[in-house]
């Protein structure tokens, strides 16, 4: 392709309740921003350089887009791997790296520092998503997936005793283990009050019948609690999810982008060609949503702002 639109697609959206008349932009279409990953996840969005972070994961890269010119870019081969990322409240590069099994933050001078390596001695399986609070912890998942196969990763036996969930304590550096009911928890993020946490959790890739919904949690401080089933996935399996300033969830799907009401209802989808892995807002506005889907990234401009968190 020659320029950063000239490969769109027909406007995708799908209003499926009154709830979404407003969400989705009629004009806009779905721009096909990259073709050329494997697996393109965990997008992560800049604002003070306007540029978009994503991991490729079996080609063991991250790639870069750079929001003023539409130019695509290797930003680190090899990558350990990573899966997902996101911002920190002081601008940094959160990194869950599958291969280095371990949670990482690419400094302001670029140099990488450990976050997460070990809980209890023994090493992470393979940090999958993540996310900061405002508090300045980071909460990450830590499924298997790195671990299993060597295409995402390394295969590599499994120290901890199981998929479970943690935080890094934003002032202390402490991990803790803050749900250990999962299966494969994947993507999280926090409601725009932080009194709610999201996590799905995509145990049907190694479980028969086993879970493909969102739950939610109440936050309690340093702790969650009150697990219960938010939403399941009608068309393969949720991955990475972010929520809008109104408190929307905007997650992954088998066809597309699905849009869930706070209540649970899936009130909306944007229809995309291939598997979704992961979204995030980005642009001046927040009003871009970038969509991690196979092996493109794909941008749609919605009506509504992302939450303030990237
Ligand atoms: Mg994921």
């Amino acid at each position: 392709m020659s320029g950063p639109y000239d490969d769109v697609l027909p406007t995708p959206y799908e209003v499926l309740d009154k709830r979404a008349a407003g969400l989705f932009n009629g004009t806009a279409k779905l721009d096909r921003l990259y073709v050329g990953c494997r697996w393109a996840e965990g997008p992560a969005y800049f604002p003070a350089g306007r540029y978009l972070i994503w991991s490729d994961i079996p080609n063991n890269r991250m790639m870069r887009y750079d929001e003023t010119d539409g130019s695509v870019s290797e930003f680190r081969n090899p990558s350990n791997y990573t899966n997902g990322h996101t911002v920190d409240r002081q601008g940094r590069l959160i990194s869950c790296e599958h291969r280095g099994r371990r949670v990482s933050r690419t400094e302001i001078d670029g140099t990488i520092t450990t976050l997460a390596e070990t809980f209890h001695g023994k090493r992470f399986n393979s940090p999958n998503d993540a996310v900061v609070k405002t508090d300045d912890s980071i909460w990450f998942t830590d499924p298997a997936y790195g671990i299993d196969w060597d295409y995402e990763g390394l295969r590599s036996p499994m120290e901890q005793d199981g998929c479970h969930v943690y935080r890094i304590d934003g002032k202390t550096g402490v991990i803790t283990r803050v749900a250990d009911d999962f299966v494969r928890p994947n993507g999280l993020a926090f409601s725009p009050d932080e009194k709610k946490l999201y996590i799905v959790d995509t145990g049907a890739t190694h479980v028969e019948n086993g879970p493909r919904y969102i739950r939610v949690f109440d936050v309690d401080g340093d702790k969650i609690k009150n697990g219960r089933l938010f939403a399941t996935c009608t068309n393969g399996l949720f991955d990475g999810l972010r929520v809008d300033e109104d408190g929307r969830i905007w997650t992954s799907a088998g066809d597309g982008v699905h849009v869930y009401d706070p209540d649970g209802t899936l009130i909306g989808k944007i229809h995309v060609p291939e598997v979704v892995a992961n979204v995030c807002f980005g642009g001046i506005n927040r009003n871009r949503l970038y969509i991690c889907g196979t092996t493109s990234l794909y941008a749609y401009y919605v009506l509504v702002r992302g939450n303030k968190t990237f």
